[in-house]
């Protein structure tokens, strides 16, 4: 440990994404000892860009949403990384194929009004389903599901729709050309990170928590947790005490599924670039295409809900035959043999994800506050899905980061006498 601690306090922060790189640079900046132990061998969590392809390949969070307000976009800058602010084309079907222009205004029509009535819901009234507000036997129905699939990682008769009336954004979106996993890991530079460590256990019955991971135990004064809510309810890892009002939270917030695929395009110059096409708007299981993404030689194909569920299950290959069969539809059999599949994820078969990002049930907007209060004042909890207003997103689990840093600080502040021992193993 180095630097000089705030009264000598030291916290353990658990996991290197978004969360908790942001907390663990807080603490850091305020001349706390920390150390971030990660289970994976590498930092960025749900945040992940591959570097070893011909392009930087966001296979997690791509998209800088609220961009305009969003502390990540600040960072880039400052970082000199580019920042391209091409309006994102997903509202709009390129070239009107399979897809008339006049449907296309009925469909943003219903959606404007689907929206309408999410926003309208009172806040004190008893949760329901998002599917609840959708127009009965609604023409453009399928397609606002597959919308929420994409968005929430799941169909909106799973959804809560107070919580989803919660999530604020400005509608400004932008991109971080390098990649914006590969922005989030350079945040771990200089941060002290046992990479490989997963801890399988917390017991706070003592001041100083102990927590067991697999390279050995630790010992500090606050720990901070920020693996995903999937994590927690399947009590991968343990609480001693126990903490059932955290793993029932946590429960409530499933993550839901969105997966990627990445394909390579010949002849890229017959489509438009940063273009966009719903594979079939008339369904639930389609999925949306982002043409040129950059004006690359790629096609990004974009999975969501039980439809990325079913593919995953169904092993390599099947995201990219779904993917060429829907573009058959809409260009015709010949450009299968244009596409070359160069990458797919597999969220939901990620050990240390099992899922995408959070949804709430419908019922239990407030389990986001529940998994986010402290505990003992030696306990907290930080990630995307203890976001109120960003669940969800890279920006929004940085910020409940630097909350839970701040609730560290607060706590174990001037006067609080903490002990002056190491981290140790
Ligand atoms: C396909 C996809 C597309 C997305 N697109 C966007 C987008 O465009 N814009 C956006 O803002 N967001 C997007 N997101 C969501 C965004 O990536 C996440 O919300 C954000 O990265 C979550 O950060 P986090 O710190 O809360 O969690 P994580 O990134 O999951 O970090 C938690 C860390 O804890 C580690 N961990 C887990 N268990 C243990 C353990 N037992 N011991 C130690 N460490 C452990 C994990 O390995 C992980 O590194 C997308 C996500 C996916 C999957």
């Amino acid at each position: 440990m180095s630097g000089a601690a705030l009264n000598g306090i030291e916290v353990i922060v658990i996991g290197a994404g978004a969360a908790g790189l942001g907390a663990a640079a807080r603490l850091a900046l305020a001349g706390v000892g920390v150390r971030i132990v990660e289970a994976r061998d590498r930092v960025g969590g749900r945040a992940h860009t591959l570097l070893d392809a011909p392009y930087p390949l966001d296979l997690g969070c791509g998209w800088l949403h609220s961009a305009d307000r969003n502390p990540w976009t600040q960072i880039a800058a400052a970082a000199g990384l580019t920042i391209d602010k091409t309006v994102p084309p997903w509202t709009r079907q390129s070239m009107d194929l399979g897809f008339s222009r006049a449907d296309q205004d009925a469909f943003e029509r219903a959606s404007a009004a689907f929206h309408a009535r999410l926003e309208a819901i009172d806040p004190s009234a008893s949760d329901v389903a998002a599917a609840s507000l959708l127009e009965p036997g609604g023409r453009w129905n399928p397609l606002l599901d597959a919308e929420s699939s994409f968005m929430n990682g799941a169909e909106l008769d799973c959804v809560s729709a107070q919580d989803l009336c919660r999530y604020s954004d400005s509608g400004v979106n932008w991109r971080v050309r390098e990649g914006y996993g590969a922005l989030i890991a350079a945040q771990a530079a200089g941060l002290p990170l046992s990479l490989g460590c997963a801890v399988t256990l917390i017991d706070w019955r003592d001041r100083r928590p102990r927590v067991e991971t697999t390279q050995g135990s630790l010992r500090a004064d606050a720990v901070i947790v920020t693996a995903p809510s999937s994590l927690i309810a399947a009590e991968a890892i343990r609480f001693r005490p126990e903490l059932p009002d955290k793993v029932a939270a946590a429960s409530m917030l499933p993550l839901g599924l969105a997966d990627k695929l990445v394909m390579t395009i010949a002849a890229p110059e017959s489509l438009p670039a940063d273009g966009h096409l719903f594979g079939d708007p008339n369904r639930t299981a389609t999925a949306s295409y982002h043409l040129r993404p950059f004006g690359r030689p790629l096609i990004e194909a974009f999975f969501g809900g039980r439809l990325a569920h079913d593919l995953e299950a169904a092993g390599p290959g099947a995201f990219f035959d779904f993917a060429s069969a829907e573009l058959a539809g809409l260009f015709g059999a010949c450009i299968r043999a244009r596409l070359r599949p160069l990458i797919e994820t597999r969220w939901a078969s990620d050990a240390f994800a099992r899922g995408s990002y959070s949804y709430a049930l419908p019922g239990h907007a407030d389990a986001r506050a529940r998994l986010a209060a402290p505990v003992g004042g030696r306990l907290f909890f930080a990630g995307e899905a203890c976001s109120q207003r960003a669940f969800t997103t890279a920006h929004g689990a940085y910020l409940t980061g630097l909350e839970a840093a701040e609730q560290v600080i607060l706590q174990h502040g001037a006067g609080s006498g903490s002990s002056q021992e190491s981290i140790t193993s």
